[in-house]
């Protein structure tokens, strides 16, 4: 599904998408309660519902050890106080997944934090604006305020404490799934370049036909066939339960490396822009910014690399770089 919304292309879509289905739900699979269950996932496997899940805050990002937003026991109920930003499908959420700090202070460590989940309509939820951003405009992307909100106790998502180690076990998929959009966006912008080379013709014939033309169209087939490979390799490791964060990590980093355009100077889809040589009025090219923010999608790259230098998941000393994506 998000391969072909890539192909479209319509990459906020996706995100929106990828966010529900790759993020929101698999967290509801593996920590809700039967009853939970019963109220949100029909309506989220049928999109009536929408879901989003908001960690990052103003000052807190790829650090979630940093998030001050709490959730305060009051009886059996809980109160949250705090803000988040940055958050996909925010505007359009019926149920928020909410990392907040339930340990008491300033205590940290991984069992300070806890999820629950934050319905439309919670006396105290409200949200801010729509965030302008770079590339993927039609992409909500959201604040969310939480000012005294006052949730039921039966809307705490797993254990007291358990929320650190929850999103640490959901970080293969979540990278994993920008991964195979950052595929599917190469795929999507090779396919417009070979219309374009074809069509376009120099000095009598159509620019397909020049050497140079031939010689990068044949290097951007075999990059994008190798990282499609590694990419589908993970998959089937997914598939296996045997994909660690690790090597999800090296899946993103790859495959959005690759189909980000204002990077490194070979990467394929720069080069599919360079035959574009009428960049500004290419409606299509102009698209390419998407795929930069899938880079930023889940944590940063930096967060990445040190994690990969060091053989273990990003994000278990502090530092958690995520992704919906
Ligand atoms: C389009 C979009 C959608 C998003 N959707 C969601 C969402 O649905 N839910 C959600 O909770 N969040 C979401 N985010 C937020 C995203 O997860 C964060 O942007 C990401 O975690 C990075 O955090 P930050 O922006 O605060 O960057 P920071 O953590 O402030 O990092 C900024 C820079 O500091 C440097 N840096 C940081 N850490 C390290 C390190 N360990 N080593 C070396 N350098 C480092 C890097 O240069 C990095 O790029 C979204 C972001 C975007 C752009």
């Amino acid at each position: 599904m998000i391969e072909e919304m890539a192909r479209v292309p319509a990459v906020s879509l996706a995100a929106g998408f990828a966010t529900q289905t790759d993020i929101v739900l698999p967290y509801l699979f593996d920590f809700a309660t039967p009853e939970q269950c019963k109220r949100w996932l029909p309506k989220m496997t049928t999109g009536e519902y929408i879901g989003a899940i908001a960690m990052t805050e103003s000052g807190t990002g790829s650090d979630l050890q940093g998030i001050t937003t709490t959730a305060t026991r009051d009886g059996d109920a809980w109160v949250l106080n705090g803000a988040k930003t940055f958050i996909t499908n925010g505007i359009n959420a019926d149920l928020v997944v909410v990392v907040a700090r339930t340990a008491s202070g300033r205590e940290t460590g991984s069992r300070a934090f806890s999820l629950f989940v934050v319905e439309d309509g919670t006396p105290g939820f409200t949200r801010g604006r729509n965030l302008d951003k770079l590339g993927m405009k039609a992409q909500d992307t959201a604040e969310l305020f939480f000012d005294d909100a006052r949730i039921s106790g039966d809307l705490l998502l797993g254990e007291v404490g358990g929320g650190m180690s929850a999103l640490m076990s959901h970080l293969p998929l979540e990278r994993l799934s920008i991964a195979v959009t950052a595929c599917a966006g190469a795929r999507a912008a090779l396919s417009w370049t070979l219309d374009y080379i074809t069509e376009r013709k120099a000095f009598g014939r159509p620019i397909a036909q020049f050497q140079n033309t031939q010689f990068a169209v044949a290097e951007m087939l075999t990059e994008l066939k190798v990282t499609q490979t590694y990419v589908d390799e993970a998959v089937l490791k997914l598939n296996r339960n045997a994909l660690d964060p690790v090597d999800a990590a090296k899946a993103k980093w790859w495959a959005t490396e690759n189909a980000q355009a204002h990077r490194r100077p070979l990467c394929p889809v720069l080069r599919r822009l360079r035959l574009h040589a009428r960049i500004p009025h290419r409606p299509r090219v102009r698209r390419h910014p998407h795929y930069h923010r899938l880079r930023r999608h889940d944590g940063n790259h930096e967060g990445h690399h040190r994690a990969l230098r060091a053989g273990r998941s990003v994000g278990t000393a502090g530092n958690r770089s995520r992704s919906r994506a």
